[in-house]
């Protein structure tokens, strides 16, 4: 059992940072179920609609278009949870002439076997290194970048420590760790109220850095989308979600799933120091909607229009600012040569 295992761990070494312990969790989290849906712990903009992920492949056509219709590429997706995003978006591309390899970077088994029912032609990557090198990428990410680990930096009454996760018997709190790190503290945030909390996702940058590098050598595009703020900024948004409703993160670790809102303003400056361009974030609701998910829903009623309350429902949940609309955010990553995207202006 991973509670057992982790407290037995901080026994023996002391209090773990927190994003050992969020990395632990999720890893055991995700190797063991298939977390969407109704039944699951969370539903996603997939799952949702159709229309999310048919949009998404259209906005990668066009600028595949644009950019003079390379011959060959690679659409990449990290964490395609059930493969429903890359079905929708795999199809509106086969309309659009665009018919690339598939590649899913993944490291859940169940979710591995729940993709390849859907996509039996696809390869499958433990990470980024082994993604192929010969041609641009079509990088898509919905809900990945939240997942990843995060450190917490904790002010103290005279300084900033780690925060890190203790236990008596598998019972695990937060404490502040025992030497100042103020050194990688930003300098505007150093003198908040004790008690705040800075986040910092090492894994995330280094993705990012690692991503941006391949789009700037081989061209092509991502589009990230994710709960998210401009960072570094103060704030504790480390959350668990089980059974559609929140929990305390510390309760029963690799039961339930943990995310962080993401730093757009740190993985957007990752992606330009590392060569590309980055255009937004900006709301998912104010993407979906220039990228013309009012005309795709009334094409889909006009389909079948017994359905038209579901899909008026589906359009409003992913677009409207007080559901999914505002605090999901989408942010495009560009090879510096290849064309301005749609639905940022
Ligand atoms: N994008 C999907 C699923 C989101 S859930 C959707 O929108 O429905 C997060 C996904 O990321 C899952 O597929 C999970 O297994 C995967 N994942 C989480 N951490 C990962 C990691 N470190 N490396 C690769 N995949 C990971």
């Amino acid at each position: 059992m991973l509670p057992e295992r982790l407290a037995r761990a901080i026994t023996m070494a002391g209090p773990m940072p927190v994003a050992y312990f969020m990395a632990a969790a999720n890893a055991h989290y995700y190797a063991t179920r298939d977390p969407l849906g109704t039944g699951g712990d969370f539903t996603t903009a997939p799952e949702i609609s159709q229309m999310f992920g048919e949009l998404t492949g259209l906005w990668l056509a066009d600028l595949w278009d644009r950019a003079g219709r390379p011959a060959a590429a690679h659409y990449v997706e990290l964490g395609p949870g059930r493969g429903t995003l890359a079905a929708d978006a795999l199809r509106a591309m086969r309309g659009a002439d665009l018919t690339p390899a598939v590649h899913f970077v993944e490291t859940s088994p169940v979710l591995r076997a729940a993709q390849a029912e859907r996509h039996p032609q696809a390869t499958w990557h433990d990470g980024i290194a082994t993604l192929p090198g010969d041609a641009p990428l079509l990088i898509v990410a919905n809900e990945f970048f939240d997942a990843l680990p995060i450190r917490q930096i904790v002010r103290t009454g005279a300084d900033w420590r780690e925060r890190l996760v203790a236990c008596q018997d598998t019972l695990f709190l937060p404490i502040a760790g025992g030497t100042p790190v103020d050194g990688i503290v930003p300098a505007h945030l150093g003198e908040a109220p004790p008690g705040s909390i800075i986040e910092t996702s090492p894994e995330s940058v280094a993705l990012m850095t690692a991503l941006a590098a391949r789009l700037k050598a081989q061209g092509g595009a991502a589009i990230i989308v994710d709960y998210g703020y401009e960072g570094p900024a103060l704030g504790d948004t480390l959350q668990a979600v089980s059974g559609h409703a929140y929990a305390n993160p510390f309760d029963r670790p690799g039961e339930q799933d943990l995310t962080a809102h993401v730093d757009f303003g740190t993985l957007g400056a990752a992606a330009r120091v590392a060569g590309c361009r980055i255009t937004g974030p900006v709301g998912q609701g104010e993407w979906l909607d220039r990228l013309g998910i009012a005309e795709r829903a009334e094409a889909l009623r006009r389909q079948a229009p017994e359905r038209a309350a579901e899909i008026a429902a589906a359009a409003a949940r992913l677009t409207a600012p007080d559901a999914m609309g505002a605090l999901f955010r989408a942010l495009a990553v560009t090879a510096p040569d290849w064309p301005e995207p749609e639905g940022f202006a």
